[in-house]
């Protein structure tokens, strides 16, 4: 199981450099299960048993199984589609002594900027092209190395080792051709996309690794690639729910875009995606307010986002009793301050979870010394007050644009999440919960 999900893992991320890419191949992997897409500018006609996914904004996805009869609450699994990245301005072209051409980029999100540099680059998001009696979005990926952002030697800059403070507004700008290049960067999008240059309105691009996700490790231990934070847990929750034979519960998996900025845009965390989703699932169901509420309470949902695994050579960065290292299993995320919603309670539940998969789990809290960072489940919970666990994959390299996690962790969150959504979390609102 382990090699066929990472090949599979690995093959998806090649051919999900954004967000966007990311949303379409899921749903493509749902249509291929059957799964019927809704619109959430249309009536939902919904029936016992079966399953359906919706998009917002192309860039979050939300997929649920309703069960054959009456159910009692919601089972969710949340990850992320986005990753830090640099995005094209408009007007990208920047002319370089009547020599080169380079591309004005910015930055998205908190990205490590070093990785970026000297490895071929291409371009990747979606256009908005002109059509007869309005817009339409399209998907764009140059599919051939384009760009590179090239180091400044060593010979100009003696103290490059001893650490460097990046200018994205300088140093982090991708050079696009000669002098030749000039003009080519709308016509080369234009061609990708099959539309004439003067019918693109607008754009969402960003750059991407075209370094391929791998195996290594002696024994092929680790898997290295872009976008593990977090499609590694998009993918593992989405092959769980796949796998899953719901029974009294509704099964939700869900993907929200622009954790990676704060999640607050209108297919992020803190909007109303999730909530909406789940009112219509209740009242599709001819369910009142009253039983909505009650299907919360009776609820339980996961925040699934990367955690850091202990680093081979920064051992001293990692709390001292809580090591979770790469391939030991799921990591449960823990915050005194709650920037993780992880309790004793949401914690032992999902514990109990993973003891039925047989899937093995550990766990992290920050160096009391050190703030880390943050996710979208207590951000979520504000929308939807579901009872709530955050937990992620152990790897290194947060951030990086090519990052490592264990060859292991994909298939136990996956065999995690076909547990969660299977199952049901019933508290009586007493501090005792049935987990069945
Ligand atoms: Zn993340």
């Amino acid at each position: 199981m382990f090699e066929t999900i990472n090949q599979e893992l690995l093959e998806f991320l090649n051919h999900s450099p954004t967000s966007f890419h990311a949303v379409a191949n899921m749903g493509a992997m749902l249509e291929q299960e059957g799964f019927v897409r809704l619109s959430e500018g249309r009536p939902w006609e919904l029936e016992a048993g079966k399953g359906y996914y919706v998009t917002r904004n192309d860039s979050a996805l939300i997929a649920f199984q309703v069960p054959k009869r009456d159910f009692a609450g919601f089972q969710v699994m949340a990850s992320h589609s986005d990753s830090p990245a640099l995005k094209i301005k408009a007007n990208a072209e920047i002319l370089v002594e009547q020599k080169y051409v380079k591309l004005n980029v910015e930055k998205y999100g908190g990205m490590l900027c070093a990785p970026w540099l000297d490895r071929p680059l291409s371009v990747a998001g979606r256009v908005v092209v002109r059509r007869p009696g309005g817009i339409a979005a399209r998907l764009v990926q140059v599919d051939r190395d384009l760009l590179i952002i090239p180091n400044l030697a060593i010979h100009m800059n003696r103290k490059a080792n001893e650490g460097y403070e990046f200018n994205v507004q300088k140093d982090m700008l991708p050079l696009f051709g000669g002098i030749g290049a000039k003009d080519g960067f709308l016509q080369l999008i234009a061609g990708e996309a099959g539309v004439e240059e003067e019918d693109i309105l607008d754009m969402d691009l960003f750059l991407y690794n075209r370094m391929k996700g791998t195996v290594l490790g002696l024994d092929g231990e680790f898997i290295a690639a872009p976008r593990l934070d977090d499609l590694q847990c998009a993918f593992a929750s989405l092959k769980g729910f796949l796998s899953a034979r719901p029974k009294e519960s509704v099964a939700v998996h869900c993907v929200l875009d622009n954790e990676e900025v704060g999640s607050g845009t209108r297919q992020g965390a803190a909007s109303t995606f999730l909530r909406d989703v789940l009112h219509r699932v209740n009242s599709g169901m001819g369910r009142g307010e009253e039983e909505y509420l009650m299907a919360l309470a009776s609820g339980f949902m996961v925040s699934a986002d990367n955690a850091h695994s202990i680093h081979p050579n920064q051992q001293d960065k990692a709390d001292p009793t809580n090591r979770p290292y790469m391939n030991g299993g799921i990591v449960i995320k823990y915050s005194a301050n709650q920037k993780y919603t992880t309790d004793a309670v949401s914690g032992a539940v999902f514990k109990s979870l993973c003891q039925k998969a047989g899937v093995p789990y550990q766990t992290f809290v920050n160096r009391s010394d050190m703030l880390g960072g943050s996710t979208l489940g207590n951000i979520c919970t504000s929308q939807v007050a579901l009872n709530m666990v955050d937990v992620g994959l152990p790897q290194l390299a947060m951030h990086s644009c090519y990052e490592t996690a264990g060859s292991k962790d994909t298939a136990y969150l996956a065999k995690a999440a076909r547990e969660l959504f299977s199952s049901s979390v019933c508290g009586d609102g007493d501090g005792e919960y049935q987990v069945r």
